[in-house]
């Protein structure tokens, strides 16, 4: 097992899913790639056959205008084009780096246009009958099944990598596992995860990451587990017993996924100490930090208290109450009477009241007494129905089977993304859910 013992492991593709999703009916052999370029077919054309086509992608401040400019297209074409558009998509806003292809006729007139709208999307307008018909078709991917490990050196964000997606499956652990760990504050270095999850691949290429089927995250003495499985059209995660993770409290006020998003990710330690001085919880954090409730309610105070300084009291089911002191300011319609969700945002951190540096005092209330907050663990989501435990426990089979032969290699081997494992001889094998002494452990 020596390859286990690295301290940072990938994957391995196990299986392939194929989606059949929609493909497209005639993809330009020349669209979506690289540079721009402009082909001129050899054989004859004639009529309004595409005679040239021209894939490029969006430039930073790019237009249809610009672009029809730099190409000697005609504006008739461009007003009738948008105008086709209009009802099903804007072009305006488009995101630089999205491709786009045309072909031409010889009169340089569009006979098709093709573009990238976002990561799932692609417009397409034919010219039929001499009037321009505008579809939006999904992105056909390709799903696969991805396994990813890694052990956190700083921070949970960077323990995933660089890349955009990276960030982004990062944010999507920390979300599943909001209710028992603080990520912010929780992860330590040495904490190791595993997760088992759909890459999303088109023409071969990785794309993106798409759910999240399974995560093993080991922090300190805890192990956490996390399975994704579908129940009334709905998918949820649970633990190994069935039980949902969703709880009545999170774990903390200050959510990690929206730190990420408020401070540059080169500055990702916002959270500077926790304190435990009296009843309450001191987070000790950059002013500005976003603070949201754990839970669902209702407001019942929203201003400013000494000692407390500007603070939003939330009252919740059973008698809970939590207070959130110090803030700098709080959110304009965080009012008195007002329903609030769960990780709704209430205000930022701030140092007013009795505070010698910006933290938030969080603390939390049953029948008016001081309980400590991570104490309470209500568990909010439904469990498993007894009916569904069968087809459950064989998804949560399937996933341990994978955790049992996969290697989890780590998340900075860029390969994790371009591997070539033989996913269709596993996934055979995986598929005959076999019990799991059948598999050899690599
Ligand atoms: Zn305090």
């Amino acid at each position: 097992m020596n390859l286990l013992n690295k301290k940072r492991l990938v994957l391995l593709v196990i299986l392939f899913i194929t989606i059949g999703l929609f493909s497209l009916q005639q993809p330009s052999e020349n669209s979506f790639r690289g540079d721009a370029v402009v082909s001129e077919p050899t054989a004859p054309e004639k009529g309004t056959r595409p005679l040239k086509s021209i894939s490029d992608k969006f430039e930073k401040g790019e237009t249809l205008s610009s672009i029809f400019k730099k190409y000697g297209m005609h504006t008739d074409d461009l007003f009738e084009l948008k105008s086709a558009v209009a009802s099903i998509q804007s072009l305006r806003d488009i995101k630089p780096g999205k491709p786009y292809s045309f072909t031409l006729n010889k009169d340089n007139y569009i006979s098709s246009f093709t573009c990238g709208i976002d990561d799932d999307t692609i417009l397409k307008i034919e010219r039929v009958d001499g009037c321009f018909q505008a579809q939006k078709y999904n992105i056909p991917y390709e799903t696969r099944i991805l396994t990813i490990g890694g052990t956190i050196q700083n921070t949970l964000v960077s323990a995933f990598g660089n890349e955009r997606e990276d960030y982004l499956l990062a944010l999507q652990a920390a979300d599943i596992l909001a209710w028992d760990i603080d990520f912010n504050t929780d992860v330590r270095k040495g904490d190791t995860f595993r997760i088992i999850v759909e890459g999303l691949y088109s023409e071969g290429k990785f794309k993106k990451y798409g759910r999240i089927l399974s995560i093993e995250f080991v922090n300190g003495s805890q192990t956490y587990n996390a399975y994704l499985f579908e129940q009334d059209g709905k998918t949820d995660y649970y633990n190994a017993d069935g039980q949902s993770l969703r709880k009545a409290f999170l774990k903390a006020p200050l959510s990690f996924r929206r730190i990420s998003s408020h401070f540059s990710r080169s500055r990702l330690h916002p959270i500077l100490k926790v304190r435990r001085p009296h009843h309450g919880i001191d987070y000790v954090a950059a002013t500005g930090t976003p603070v949201s409730t754990v839970a669902d309610g209702r407001i019942t105070f929203a201003g400013y208290k000494s000692g407390y300084g500007k603070i939003v009291i939330v009252n919740h089911a059973n008698g809970y109450q939590t207070y959130y002191g110090h803030l700098s300011r709080i959110k304009s319609n965080i009012r008195p009477g007002k329903k609030v969700q769960q990780g709704d945002l209430i205000g930022n951190v701030g140092a007013t009241g009795l505070a010698t540096g910006p933290h938030l005092h969080f603390e939390m209330r049953q029948g008016g007494r001081a309980i400590n907050p991570l104490a309470v663990k209500k568990v909010a989501g439904s469990p498993v129905p007894a009916a569904q435990m069968a087809e459950f426990k064989n998804t949560t089979q399937t996933m341990n089977n994978i955790y049992t032969v996969a290697l989890f290699f780590d998340t900075n081997n860029t390969q994790r993304k371009n591997h070539s494992l033989q996913p269709a001889l596993l996934y055979a094998s995986l598929a005959s859910s076999s019990p799991q002494g059948k598999f050899r452990k690599n």
